[in-house]
């Protein structure tokens, strides 16, 4: 990855108008914010920011407004709780360009903090359309992107805004950046992937470039049966894409090839039913019943798994390796967890993870925080496993 500017790289920007593109897009409850972790994030960078006496602009989308002004989907009911996690006074303006945003901003003084209303109400934003990019440039001297998890998208103000002015990666941006450099990017040997979750449709790119990259990739979840009945196994009613039969065996062509093991479950937990505590017993992987679904993958697997986590120096994980939302189906999945997690907290292993489930996985089994780098960014993480550019990411490391 090509050298990106950091906030050390700023020097002297007490006065200087600085845009910080920030992720607030938190899940909100009866018009209350349920969770900050985004918040908490971004602060860092804020901060420092307004203690080195900038004037800091945020910008964030929230929701999928389309263009236009919606009512509960105003930044404005999220500012109290970025002042909150901040413990500083956010001033709040009810547009992001035009006069909204300028008599805001004249208004601040060295070290403010000013939110500017959800750059999705216009429909420039998600365009990336030059007029509006210009107006939004125009509120600011420096860029500084600290959204990440939006750095998947050519938008105004996660790509276009880059264009026009000196641009930096914030230090939530730099963390996550770092992490994944050290993952996948230039990691230490041998590297092991574990891609879990339901479907193998949704994540063909992902197994594709993983295959290529990494020295084993432990293969789990429902995806896993796709690759089991693919060699001609009976997987009874388990959850399986019959259809993406070759492309499972494709990529275990390019595996072969390209020297990357696979590794699949040989046993697993099977029950006729989707719920906590259903009856169930461990087959091999040959003899799953008919009329059973395999639920999670079964001890002898947990011990393969384990043994490729004992193995590796770098660890990448997407996705559960059963239905860990309901017991006892979250043992292979908790079992693998801990173990990633001692590896790590011992100085062995260096453990990357995330992508929406992975992330309530790794909280299910306790041990989020003794991992390197959980990542909450979802599908950004998730197209950067699969090999794709980031736009938002590419602009902060051209020129
Ligand atoms: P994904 O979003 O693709 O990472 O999938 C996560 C979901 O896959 C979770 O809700 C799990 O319950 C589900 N899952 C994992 N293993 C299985 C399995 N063997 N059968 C059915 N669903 C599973």
């Amino acid at each position: 990855m090509p050298a990106f500017k950091t906030l050390d790289d700023l020097t002297d920007i007490a006065g200087k108008r600085i845009l910080v593109r920030v992720d607030l897009n938190v899940p909100v409850t009866d018009g209350k914010v349920s969770d900050t972790t985004r918040i908490e994030r971004v602060a860092p960078t804020i901060l420092e920011l307004s203690e080195k006496g900038a004037k800091v602009i945020l910008l964030a989308h929230f929701g999928r407004p389309k263009g236009e002004p919606v009512a509960d989907q105003s930044l404005s009911l999220i500012a109290p709780s970025v002042e909150e996690v901040l413990d500083q006074r956010v001033a709040f303006a009810s547009d992001c360009i035009g006069a909204p945003a300028a008599d805001a901003i004249a208004a601040m003084n060295d070290g403010d903090i000013l939110l500017l209303e959800n750059t999705r109400f216009h429909k420039g934003e998600e365009k990336n359309e030059a007029g509006f990019v210009a107006e939004l440039a125009k509120n600011g001297d420096i860029y500084v992107n600290d959204a990440f998890s939006a750095a998947h998208r050519a938008h105004a103000s996660t790509e276009g805004i880059a264009h026009h002015l000196p641009a930096y990666a914030g230090r939530t941006m730099q963390a996550e950046l770092e992490a994944l450099e050290k993952g996948l990017g230039q990691p230490t040997r041998p590297v092991v992937a574990i891609v879990g979750g339901a479907k193998v449709s949704t994540k063909i790119d992902l197994l594709s470039n993983l295959v290529t990259k990494v020295d084993a990739l432990v293969i789990g979840g429902g995806m896993a049966n796709t690759f089991i009945a693919a060699q001609g196994i009976n997987v009874g009613k388990s959850l399986c894409e019959h259809d993406l039969a070759e492309t499972a065996l494709a990529i275990m062509e390019t595996a072969k090839t390209a020297g990357c093991a696979i590794v699949l479950p040989v046993d697993g937990v099977v029950a006729r039913e989707f719920k906590a505590n259903a009856a169930n017993e461990t087959v091999d992987v040959t003899a799953i019943p008919a009329d059973a679904m395999m639920l999670d993958v079964g001890p002898k697997s947990i011990e393969l798994v384990n043994d490729w986590i004992g193995k590796a120096a770098t660890l990448v994980w997407n996705g559960p390796l059963g239905a860990f939302e309901i017991t006892p189906f979250d043992k292979a999945t908790v079992s693998a967890a801990l173990h990633a997690a001692e590896q790590t907290k011992a100085g062995k292993l260096v453990s990357v993870a995330g992508g929406g489930d992975t992330v309530s996985a790794l909280n299910h089994a306790g041990v989020a925080d003794d991992f390197s780098y959980v990542s909450t960014a979802g599908g950004a993480f998730l197209e950067w496993m699969e090999g794709k550019e980031l736009p938002g990411v590419a602009v902060l490391t051209k020129g």
